[in-house]
């Protein structure tokens, strides 16, 4: 038998369905950021990061980075086992209390990544429920899709952020039976944001309870970076907050806060909590130090969305076509899977920008856009050559311009 084939043709179906990811070699530079080196196939060349979901340049943070340093020096590398096996680290034990602060939570848990947080999570709080229903908005991230699918109870998906289809299903659910309404409160993809209260009344209506995923919304909203529900004033009325430690808190990990006897249960039921190894201590420190910083300081998040207004509004000038929203996500439309991919090379090779193409199936097929992130470091001059080195790609590719803003002309 050839085995390496069967992987081999697997392969040859990506490329030809254009769907074969290449990952660039880049080498981040910690208190230089967006700027990097990219190890490109003719050596080193330095690069302008405008794809990373490290939205507030926490990964170089100094408090950060010397809290990482300062606890790995003083208590070592790995955490050394499972918390069943090895106990728990001081450090994460304090990081999950500062999580559950954050979000006005009686108890959080950490989990090793944000995935597997929805994953295990949401499969084990189904499973902990007879009967569940889970109703699930249909652009939820493949981690809360693989949680519910695991769950093995029955699921309904409702419409991207349509009330009306929740409430629909809401209602024809038996009112006794436990029901878990699933979604994010910030799509990353496109950058629009879940009705949250309007979901919070329906739930209260109908006796659900909710989750909802705030990977793309904690640190960067709210006047503590507790995320959208802080903002809305809506986290007391969410039953699960969970989120990761990964993206605006610049480190690795995920969470989920709730309930005292929630978070009991979880910790006490979930495989993907208790058969892996917990978070090292100086990760913990790390993150415990961004939460922290991001609670007080509002700089960031000022800037931060400051940047992405001025960034839109410049590609939009120079009509390029943004897909509109009210969040930090800059979406370029390109609706092509090839002329995407191409775009994203000639950045790279001609200007020194990377961003990454976003493809199916991380969006639908004819979706295909470039993600653009700016952080609170991207000055006015990187923002500029961003859009001319667009403008450029676009006229290559002969790909569509809108009109231009004829401000001044
Ligand atoms: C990135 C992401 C996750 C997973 O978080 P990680 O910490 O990166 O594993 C979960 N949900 C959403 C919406 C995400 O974008």
């Amino acid at each position: 038998m050839n085995y390496n084939a069967y992987f081999t043709d697997a392969l040859s179906r990506l490329r030809s369905e254009r769907r074969y990811r290449v990952f660039a070699d880049l080498e981040r530079l910690a208190g230089r950021f967006p700027h990097a080196v990219w190890h490109s196939p003719k050596g080193p060349r330095n690069v302008v990061i405008w794809c990373s979901n490290d939205y507030l340049g926490m990964g170089q943070h100094p408090k950060v980075v010397g809290a990482m340093v300062e606890t790995a020096t003083r208590m070592g590398t790995g955490a050394g086992g499972t918390r069943n096996i090895a106990g728990t680290n001081h450090p994460l034990v304090e990081l999950e209390r500062e999580l559950a602060d954050l979000h006005g939570k009686e108890a959080a848990l950490v989990f090793t990544s944000g995935y597997v947080s929805n994953e295990t999570g949401i499969s084990t709080l189904a499973k902990l429920m007879p009967n569940c229903l889970i109703l699930s908005d249909a652009l939820n991230h493949n981690s809360m899709i693989e949680g519910v699918r695991q769950a093995h109870c029955e699921k309904q998906i409702f419409r991207h952020n349509d009330t009306a289809h929740l409430e629909e299903l809401l209602a024809a659910a038996a009112p006794e039976r436990p029901k878990l309404v699933a979604f994010e409160s910030l799509y990353s993809m496109d950058g629009d944001i879940a009705p949250v209260h309007r979901i919070c009344d329906l739930a209260e209506r109908y006796g659900a309870m909710t989750y909802v995923d705030e990977v793309h919304a904690v640190g960067m909203y709210g006047p503590r970076g507790g995320g959208i529900a802080e903002r809305e004033g809506a986290a007391q009325r969410i039953d699960v907050i969970e989120a990761t430690l990964a993206k605006a808190f610049g480190c690795i990990g995920g969470y989920i806060a709730g309930t005292s006897a929630l978070i009991d249960a979880v910790r006490s039921y979930a495989p993907g909590f208790i058969f892996t190894t917990a978070l090292p201590p100086a990760v913990c420190a790390a993150a415990t130090a961004a939460i922290r910083h991001l609670k007080a300081s509002q700089w960031e998040r000022e800037r931060h969305q400051d940047r992405a207004a001025r960034t839109k509004a410049v590609l939009a000038a120079a009509g390029l076509p943004v897909m509109t929203n009210p969040t930090h996500i800059v979406p370029l439309f390109v609706g092509n899977p090839e002329r995407c991919k191409a775009a994203s090379d000639l950045l790279l090779s001609d200007h020194g920008i990377y961003i990454q193409p976003i493809n199916y199936p991380t969006v639908p097929k004819g979706a295909e856009r470039l993600r653009i992130t700016p952080s609170p470091y991207h000055d006015d001059a990187l923002i500029d050559r961003l859009a001319e080195a667009l403008l450029e790609v676009w006229q290559k590719l002969d790909l569509p311009l809108k009109e231009r803003a004829l401000a001044a002309e």
